[in-house]
């Protein structure tokens, strides 16, 4: 049977997923000559077994833990339940991922009747000793037998009243002895058992406790936001008491080696005298800042800074250390990695590699995506006063405030009035879909990370705060409340999707920024990696923007965004109801000069740089107005309310609109199908493609434009367009041809296109997987139905893993790209090929598009940092794999040679 306890001096950091963080971490420092309580830990495997067998200890458990036990009593010289001489101890719980606060931990078990009189008497300090026995009875009754906290704290409040005491320090031996027999009444009226005397009986039900607490509901939902697995379970880690609430010159605090909220290389801490635990946590009272250690007892203070830079050397990154002094004298209880903003996370680890604690490539590993996705959103500029009203779940990242709507219908209207807009909801249903388009954030009461708020908000780069479990929506009043706030429809609120906090009024933002470290951060990843990094850019501003942040290109120009604006709607209207060839020429050619000028504006900001121009790809009556709203229109109409020749030109256009209807738009006239039957709007785009090409050339800035053929499912298609384009380009350019090296590809989008790659190569310079439509059309779902309808469930109920359209399907449209990108190589060895659509800037996504050999992703512009980091580490990764792989050939090989040598 493989070993269950470790004391901590027989432990190390490797041995993490036994011990969990806590304990390896504890074993790493007593290793290192530490003051370190002397104790043990129970592994994650127990509690494993635990949970297993439908919680019950494992057999010999306890036996085992007894022998540990008695070591522990020998290196302190007490023992446990030993009335002249009682040894206490913490039992705290420790899981391989930090997830602070959100197990139990008891402190001063092996406390009853008797033994506090024993270390009372032990240390000449009755309030000391029935100061540790309440706290352990208030523990114990929370965390072991689940009684609400407040009773206690209640019972202490009234104790302090009547005997006239403001602070728990003031509190008298006397007060304590009170309460603490207030404290076992209430155990036996709530549980019908007297509190257990027994020290053995409280140390097993203390386990028991920390392994369930793995279960408990706050642990669950921080596992899902986070992504732990449930299956890792918790150590127990069960460690010698010091204590800090044993007189003044004890006390308790928390220290970073870095500042958590801007990186600064500073110590930053809080520390409490005469406290214990959570004292400094739990807001009893007000810490003071850890300088006031150094005023009082500097030789404490200049040891304890000392430890600190040590372990951050040791450990190569900034640690969130836990400390106790007893009577003058330091004890670590806990160090781990810090938790910090997206901010300090980038300052801190450039820093590192400045001081030579770690490498670059240290450094890019280290970057989390979710801080990327922090960074690269509005955020609540740092300092700024808030007062936050709850904390929710930061289901999408992005700071958002706006007036509190209840319904979406509301929130389209003010919207529309030009106000911003804060939909709140107990939760949103498929139904609300339109409330949320115009919403700027999305608050509810109730769902988690996979909630149809989440999800849908995700997909559009939208705020989120979800299951917000202190919101109350009264909307018969219109009104909501927050603890004892109460904010009225059109009223402010603040909501950060990135820490979950809800914050009352309106708060300024601040626009994402590139600083000077993370440009440097950024520089490391670009000299990592291998895949380059460009652009979905649709005007010359967002070039712009994109190539701020550092795109190699753009990826990804959709023309028909162009068409879009309200000078422009009105003539691409006027083309699309043309009656007859003349009349839509004539509107072809209006549109021309409008296209030139956009993509000379692009063609200035990408100077020397591939520019991939889609053609016109949605279908055609998108530029129409809705069929329902012209029915309505011409009602009124016919009701007298406008002209006889309204009414004519309306009934012109619902016929086209009629014409043009299509069951599944989706799957209809769009793309180079559009670009096949009418001819002449594909030729005015490229016209004016290459128009553009030489007025900038003229001017000279260098053009690399690829044009790009939307929807292409038969090799014909593309074929036959690619004809019209390179004729086109010898007749707008003629001998300058040579000065403009363009390239003719297509999007690979429809599965029968990325199966027939190989023949569609050979008329392409490049592929562009359009990795959205792709999903669409091998999952056979259409997005906007998928993520309104039934998608949230899906994730909730786990039917799917992640949401397609956010992180690339690697098994079924994933195994599309592979092989149509080696089909397309395999018959053209020069063929460029990437990604563009969201994916393109998911980090999972980006290190499957490494790991196939494809040659770029393109993303939105404020992802591009995010996809520039994820680009290296994908290389870190596969270098690490690599070298995995031919270590364990090597050993194999070994292993052979001593099977033959025998
Ligand atoms: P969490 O995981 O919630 O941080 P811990 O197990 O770290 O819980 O315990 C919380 C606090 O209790 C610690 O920061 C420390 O101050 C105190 N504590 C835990 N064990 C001991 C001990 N053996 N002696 C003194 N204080 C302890
Ligand atoms: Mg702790
Ligand atoms: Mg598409």
């Amino acid at each position: 049977m493989s070993k269950r306890i470790y004391h901590f001096h027989e432990g190390q950091v490797a041995l993490k997923p036994l011990l969990g963080g806590k304990g390896a971490n504890l074993a790493e420092m007593t290793g290192l000559g530490l003051p370190i309580p002397p104790g043990f830990t129970i592994t994650t495997a127990a509690c494993l077994a635990y949970e297993e067998a439908g919680q019950i200890l494992p057999l010999g458990l306890m036996e085992e833990v007894q022998q540990a036990l008695f070591l522990l009593e020998q290196r302190k010289q007490l023992k446990l339940g030993d009335r002249h001489n009682p040894l206490l101890v913490s039992v705290r719980s420790g899981a391989v991922a930090s997830m602070p606060g959100m197990m139990d931990t008891i402190l001063n078990l092996g406390l009853n009747d008797e033994t506090v009189e024993g270390l009372a008497i032990l240390t000449q300090d009755e309030r000391f000793a029935y100061d540790c026995y309440r706290r352990f009875l208030h523990m114990f009754s929370t965390v072991v037998l689940y009684i609400p906290t407040v009773l206690f704290e209640d019972m202490v409040h009234l104790m302090k009243q009547e005997r006239g005491f403001v602070e728990d320090h003031d509190v008298t031996a006397d007060g304590w002895k009170e309460v603490c027999q207030s404290f076992k009444q209430a155990i036996l009226e709530r549980t019908g058992d007297s509190f257990p005397q027994q020290v053995e009986q409280q140390l097993q039900m203390a386990i028991e406790a920390v392994f369930r607490s793995w279960h408990n509901p706050r642990a669950q939902v921080f596992r899902r936001t986070y992504g732990i697995p449930d299956a890792q379970g918790t150590a127990v880690n069960i460690q010698a008491m010091v204590f800090g609430n044993w007189g003044e010159d004890s006390g308790t605090g928390v220290l970073f080696t870095r500042n958590p909220s801007t990186g600064e290389k500073m110590i930053y801490g809080e520390y409490l005298a005469n406290a214990q635990g959570e004292d400094v946590v739990a807001g009893v009272r007000t810490p003071l800042s850890i300088s006031h250690l150094d005023a009082e007892m500097p030789y404490i203070y200049e040891q304890l800074v000392d430890t600190a830079l040590k372990l951050e050397q040791h450990y190569k990154d900034m640690q969130d250390i836990e400390f106790t002094v007893e009577q003058g004298q330091l004890y670590l209880l806990q160090t781990r990695e810090g938790k910090r903003t997206a901010q300090a996370a980038v300052k801190i680890a450039v820093d590192l590699v400045r001081e030579g604690v770690i490498s670059p490539e240290e450094a890019v590993e280290r970057m989390e995506p979710m801080h990327m996705d922090q960074l690269l959103h509005r955020s609540i500029r740092h300092g700024e006063a808030l007062t936050v009203l709850a904390q929710g779940l930061p289901a999408s990242p992005g700071a958002a405030s706006g007036q509190v709507v209840f319904d979406a219908d509301t929130a389209v209207q003010w919207k529309s009035e030009g106000r911003s807009v804060l939909l709140v909801s107990t939760e949103t249903t498929p139904d609300d879909i339109h409330g949320v388009i115009a919403a700027a954030g999305v608050l509810t009461s109730r769902g988690g990370m996979t909630s149809h708020a989440a999800v849908v908000a995700r997909g559009m780069g939208k705020p989120c705060v979800c299951g917000c479990a202190t919101l109350v929506i009264d909307a018969q009043s219109g009104t909501l409340r927050l603890g004892n706030v109460t904010v009225r429809e059109g009223e402010a609120l603040t909501i950060d999707g990135a820490t979950g906090q809800v914050i009352l009024g309106t708060v300024e933002l601040q626009e994402p920024q590139v600083t000077a470290e993370l440009a440097e951060l950024l520089r490391m990843a670009d000299s990592i990696r291998e895949l380059q990094v460009y652009a979905n850019a649709d005007t010359p501003e967002d070039a712009a923007k994109a190539r701020e942040f550092g795109a190699q290109g753009i990826g990804l120009c959709r023309t028909e965004h162009m068409f879009m604006s309200p000078e422009r709607l009105p003539v691409v209207q006027a083309m699309i109801l043309a009656e007859s060839d003349v009349e839509r020429a004539a509107a072809l050619r209006r549109i021309l000069p409008m296209q030139q000028a956009d993509f000379e504006g692009i063609f200035a900001a990408m100077d020397g740089l591939p520019v991939t121009i889609r053609l016109l790809d949605p279908p055609l009556h998108e530029f129409l107005p809705s069929l329902y709203d012209l029915k309505d229109q011409l009602h009124q109409v016919e009701a007298g309310l406008s002209t006889g020749i309204e009414r004519e030109r309306l009934t012109h256009v619902l016929r086209k609109v009629e014409s043009l209807h299509e069951t599944n738009p989706m799957l209809g006239l769009r793309g180079c199908r559009l670009g096949l039957l009418f001819p002449d709007i594909y030729d005015m785009q490229i016209e004016a493609v290459f128009l553009a090409a030489r007025a900038s050339i003229h001017r000279g800035v260098a053009v690399l434009p690829d044009i790009m053929v939307p929807l292409v499912g038969h090799v014909n298609e593309l074929s036959r367009l690619r004809k019209r384009i390179d004729e086109c380009a010898e007749r707008v350019l003629g001998v300058e041809r040579l000065l403009c090296p363009y390239r003719v590809g297509t999007m690979i989008e429809v599965p029968r296109a990325a199966l027939t790659a190989g023949e569609i190569a050979q008329h392409a310079e490049f592929f562009s997987f359009g990795t959205n439509d792709l999903t669409q059309m091998t999952f056979g779902y259409s997005r906007d139905d998928a993520e309104g309808k039934f998608l949230a469930q899906y994730l909730e109920t786990g039917i799917l893993p992640v949401n397609p359209f956010q992180v690339l399907d690697q098994d079924g449209v994933g195994q599309l790209i592979e092989l149509a990108a080696a089909r397309g190589k395999a018959m053209n060895a020069n063929l460029k090929t990437g990604i563009c659509g969201e994916h393109g800037g998911d980090s999972k996504s980006i290190a499957f598009c490494h790991a196939i050999g494809l040659d770029y992703v393109s993303c939105s512009p404020y992802r591009i940092p995010n996809a520039r980091i994820a680009a290296a580490q994908a290389v870190l990764q596969h270098r690490k794999q690599h070298m995995q792989a031919s270590l364990s050939q090597q050993a194999e090989r070994m292993s052979k040679r001593k099977v033959e040598a025998i």
